[in-house]
């Protein structure tokens, strides 16, 4: 019989917009365990940064986004409406604004500074500490939690990705085009891989999950039963 009780670390990482978010909010539910994305602290950062000069006309200068750091205070409050948790930087609900594309355009330059990875890693080892969480990004199982039980590395064709960020935003009435999601998918994917510290890259571990062709349902079924196999071992 599954060990119900036992708590494990799902880790989620994988390329931009290929549903990490959506699908580790539908597995911490169905788990009643507690869901972190990630890539929301990194955003909510590079918000604070646009928005106190660190960033001007798309140059980031490092320096500056490292000095504000100490300045930046990241909490999280469940939103039952939405089923997840937003994220308040210094107080103030950033959930809404750190979607727009031009915090996905500066987010990729400003998670690669040591600094900032610093911090934020430090915060999502200390939110995972008891365990219980699904936790979405790029370096979760190979930095954050080497020791996660369980890890997904989520991809999908880029067509399909921007595809659907491009639904999502047009949905929330954001005015963009097809070309420049598919553009920022891309150039975020490289910029991760290839940058020197915590590059996006899959865990030797870690399950290969492409959904290109997948409902979320299908990958729901399909999560819950590599789930069984690793509680029952
Ligand atoms: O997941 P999302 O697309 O919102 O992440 C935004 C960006 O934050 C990524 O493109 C990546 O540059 C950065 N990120 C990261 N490490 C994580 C999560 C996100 O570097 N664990």
């Amino acid at each position: 019989m599954s060990d119900t009780k036992r708590k494990i670390i799902i880790a989620v990482d994988g390329f931009s917009s290929c549903g990490k978010s959506t699908f580790a909010k539908a597995i911490a539910a169905r788990l009643g365990y507690i869901f972190i994305d990630t890539g929301a602290m990194y955003r909510a950062v590079t918000l604070y940064a646009l928005e106190h000069g660190a960033i001007r006309s798309g140059i980031v200068d490092e320096e500056a986004v490292a000095g504000l750091l100490d300045e930046v205070a990241i909490t999280f409050r469940f939103n039952p409406s939405r089923g997840a948790s937003d994220i308040y930087v210094n107080g103030d609900l950033v959930e809404g604004k750190i979607r727009t594309i031009e915090v996905s355009n500066c987010v990729s330059q400003v998670s690669a500074i040591p600094d900032v990875r610093r911090k934020l890693v430090a915060m999502q080892q200390e939110m995972g500490r008891r365990r219980g969480v699904v936790m979405d990004g790029r370096d979760i199982g190979t930095v954050v939690f080497p020791d996660a039980e369980l890890k997904l590395f989520m991809t999908a064709d880029p067509a399909v990705r921007a595809r659907r960020r491009y639904d999502e935003l047009t949905a929330k009435g954001q005015q963009v085009t097809l070309d420049e999601i598919e553009r920022n998918v891309r150039e975020r994917d490289a910029a991760d891989m290839s940058r020197a510290i915590s590059p996006l890259r899959q865990a030797d571990d870690a399950i290969v999950l492409d959904n290109s062709r997948m409902t979320v349902d299908e990958q729901m079924e399909w999560f819950m039963r590599t789930f069984t196999e690793i509680i029952d071992k």
